[in-house]
């Protein structure tokens, strides 16, 4: 008998966006023509940048030609790509990170997902509360927690992340073996500032744990006191990984394309406390269990680092960015306490009583779709997510119903 893996009975439905999808059928089954804005959802909605584009058909016409026909290739990735990731997203930047020390793969999700197969099974795990679902779930299918209670797991240390510590998570009382960070954040939109993030640098290297640093929205990041990379901070290298994604950046939601960064210092132990190379670990897993980003792929996120590519990309946050202003400006205005929205894509709104609430206020009252924050752990109840990712046009007119309706 083919027996399950019974870890897997622990999940939770994805209620979430199952349930969100519900109510805005329901909505437009009783309100048939009037127009629904979403902003609740994570994607992209802009097509790719020109540079991207221009790559992707000349390596197409590559693979048509005998002579320039590319098959597997590195399953690290392109030394094209990867060099220019480092120089550009590093290096330029004063942070160290070589580009043989960059794993290019299909998304940030999957490796994320994937990364924590390398470490035991007993590892103490730490994720922020309100967390992106990936950490938590992963960490679950692998039998790492117990089972599931008033929204959470039990085995798992919840860091929260609430107003009174600005959304960034204080070091725990007790100890982590492995601490799930996002800057800048989904879902709150916080950014985390250099000190602090020195103080998990830190807490990581005297205790001998290991930092999942998750930028996948690093591009937003406009301040320039606020890092990009945790390689930023002295000593990280000996403690960190870093994931990094051309979803947001480049707009390859549906294209697929992202990084981990595993430096060379960084080590894990075996059970006798002997440290081994992650690096070595992760690309052991990497070569056995990948293939490899597409050629045309990797070909259209090396063209994002050319100055044209650079251009556009910045071109693509700005719009944006611009977005998050006004959906920031007009949350506030109407008296709500938000963060996020300056070095990040999502406005993180407090809204005081039950967020399901003020989704369905927001929804039968203006039409507008949201992400309710209890959605993202306990410690997103009384809050909602905004997404600054749509197009200009439906943002405004999201916020100008809104206004009308809440005023
Ligand atoms: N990490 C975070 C925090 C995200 O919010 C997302 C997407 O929403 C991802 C990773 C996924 O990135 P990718 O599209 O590269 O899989």
């Amino acid at each position: 008998m083919i027996r399950m893996n019974e870890h897997y009975k622990k999940l939770q439905a994805s209620y979430l966006f199952s349930e969100i999808a519900r109510r805005v059928r329901s909505f437009e089954e009783n309100h048939p023509g009037r127009p629904i804005i979403r902003l609740g959802i994570g994607d992209v909605t802009r097509p790719l940048p020109e540079a991207c584009i221009g790559a992707l058909h000349e390596a197409v016409d590559e693979m048509g030609d005998a002579d320039a026909f590319r098959g597997y290739g590195p399953e690290q990735g392109y030394a094209f790509l990867r060099e220019r990731i480092a120089h550009v997203d590093f290096q330029a930047r004063g942070a160290v990170v070589d580009a043989d020390e960059i794993f290019i793969s299909d998304g940030a999700k999957c490796d994320t997902g994937n990364f924590q197969e390398l470490l035991a099974g007993d590892v103490r795990v730490a994720v922020p509360d309100p967390v992106y679902p990936v950490y938590v779930d992963t960490n679950v299918m692998s039998g790492r927690t117990g089972e599931f209670r008033d929204g959470r797991y039990d085995g798992l240390l919840y860091l929260e992340c609430t107003a009174e510590n600005d959304f960034i998570p204080d070091l725990p009382a007790q100890p982590a073996d492995v601490i799930y960070l996002c800057f800048p954040n989904n879902p709150t939109g916080a950014v985390i500032t250099l000190s602090r993030l020195k103080q998990w640098v830190d807490y990581a290297r005297e205790n001998r744990s290991l930092i999942l640093f998750d930028a996948a929205y690093a591009v937003f990041v406009k301040d320039p006191d606020v890092p990009r990379s945790i390689y930023e901070v002295e000593g990280a290298r000996d403690v960190a990984v870093e994931f990094r994604s051309f979803s947001k950046t480049a707009g390859f939601t549906g294209l697929r394309c992202a990084y981990t960064v595993v430096p060379k210092e960084c080590n894990v132990y075996d059970s006798k406390g002997d440290p081994v190379s992650l690096h070595a670990l992760w690309s052991r897993r990497h070569s056995t269990k990948f293939n490899g980003v597409s050629y045309p792929v990797q070909r259209a996120a090396w063209a994002a680092y050319s100055d044209e590519g650079l251009e556009q990309i910045t071109a693509l946050r700005d719009y944006y960015m611009k977005n998050a202003a006004i959906i920031l400006r007009e949350m506030t205005s109407l008296g709500y306490a938000c963060t996020g929205g300056e070095n990040s894509p999502y406005i993180w709104v407090r809204t005081d009583g039950d967020s399901w609430e003020f989704f369905d206020s927001l929804l039968t009252r203006a039409a507008v779709v949201c992400t309710p924050g209890s959605g993202f752990g306990r410690c997103g109840r009384g809050y909602a997510r905004i997404s600054a990712f749509n197009d200009y046009e439906r943002v405004l007119e999201a916020m100008g119903r809104i206004k009308a309706a809440f005023s």
